[in-house]
């Protein structure tokens, strides 16, 4: 159980540190599948994430329903997660966002969204994009059936990116610490070659090589990666709550402190 406990609480971290970056504002969501049972996973009820607390994560099957008696508020979209862990067995933690540098991408379909600066790497080559209007025609361009968030979880396929056309996009990776990593650089991606392009001429993607080496000896609680957890966990204020299953050390001093030494 208080494996379960840290992962809730990891939960929490995460929606804090999304709304801390931009990445959600009052909507978007971040979900983890069940350690010990892979047909179900976690999500908060309908909330903005910076407001989230651990009471307010409520579990759901892989048909998007609550597999508890709850009287709460869902998220409509919530299908996004549940198709996407139906789909794809190799995902742990699943984000849905409408960070405003990716719309462009989903909408122009002369410049493709791909890593074009170090950080961005772990999107993977291809970003593919989702027109829900291909299969549903006319809708309100949310996804709110299992149908729909069936048809998203085709389009991303095996990648870990997909933009939504006119609305957003879905991540989806091994582990909480490394959605959010995703999530986080995939906006500063879109802006960086969105600036590139204003500068003009060719624009000069990461090659298969360079993000295959970016990846490479990936861990989730390796220096590197904890380091970002660490850091945006404390900006984001709850420092306090950082635990570390490896039993490494943590620190907790959220930012209100003095960070001039
Ligand atoms: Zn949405």
């Amino acid at each position: 159980m208080a494996n379960l406990d840290t992962l809730i609480q990891d939960l929490v971290i995460a929606n804090r540190i999304l709304a801390k970056e931009d990445v959600v504002d009052a909507y978007g969501h971040i979900s983890v599948r069940h350690p010990d049972n892979p047909k179900h996973f976690f999500i908060s009820r309908s909330l903005a994430p910076e407001l989230i607390e651990k009471d307010d994560i409520v579990e759901l099957g892989l048909d998007g329903q609550p597999v508890k008696d709850e009287k709460r508020s869902l998220y409509l979209e919530r299908f996004i997660h549940a198709a996407i862990y139906e789909m794809r067995p190799d995902v742990t933690a699943v984000v849905h966002a409408h960070a405003e540098d990716i719309l462009p991408f989903g909408i122009a379909k002369a410049t493709p969204l791909r890593p074009v600066i170090h950080s961005g790497s772990f999107i993977g080559k291809d970003v593919p994009v989702w027109d829900i209007a291909e299969k549903f025609g006319d809708t309100n361009v949310l996804v709110t059936n299992m149908d729909q968030g069936r048809d998203l979880a085709k389009c991303l396929g095996g990648n870990n990116v997909a933009l939504m056309r006119g609305h957003g996009f879905a991540s989806a990776a091994r582990s909480l610490i490394e959605v959010v990593r995703m999530s986080v650089y995939l906006p500063r991606n879109a802006r960086a070659l969105m600036r590139a392009k204003m500068l003009g001429g060719e624009i000069k993607y990461l090659s298969q090589g360079e993000i295959d080496a970016r990846n490479a000896g990936y861990s989730p609680y390796s220096t590197e990666t904890w380091r970002a957890w660490e850091y945006w966990a404390n900006k984001a204020g709850c420092g306090h709550m950082l635990t570390r299953p490896d039993g490494g050390h943590v620190h907790k001093h959220d930012h209100k402190h003095d960070h001039k030494k």
